[in-house]
């Protein structure tokens, strides 16, 4: 009996989630500087992508659109030793 009730409810709360989610993914859509997930990856195994449409991206200082990228490549400040 409990369930059939409460399993509306959280369908509906899910829902919910799912709208705010929505919305705050909305907000912060500006200028946005993605780096592709094959670029990212490649990063984080200490390396660098080897899609050539990548590579051409970056000689431009641009984050691959081709892989779902966008936006210019975030400089970074490393240290120097
Ligand atoms: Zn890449
Ligand atoms: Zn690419
Ligand atoms: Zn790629």
């Amino acid at each position: 009996m409990k369930s059939q009730k409460l399993l509306p409810a959280l369908a509906l709360v899910s829902l919910f989630v799912g709208a705010a989610l929505f919305a705050a993914e909305e907000k912060k859509d500006a200028p946005v500087s993605k780096p592709a997930g094959c670029c990212a990856k490649a990063e984080a195994d200490g390396k660098v992508c080897e899609h050539g449409c990548c590579a051409e991206a970056a000689k431009a200082g641009n984050n691959c659109e081709k892989c779902h990228g966008s936006g210019k490549i975030e400089p970074k400040h490393e240290h120097k030793k």
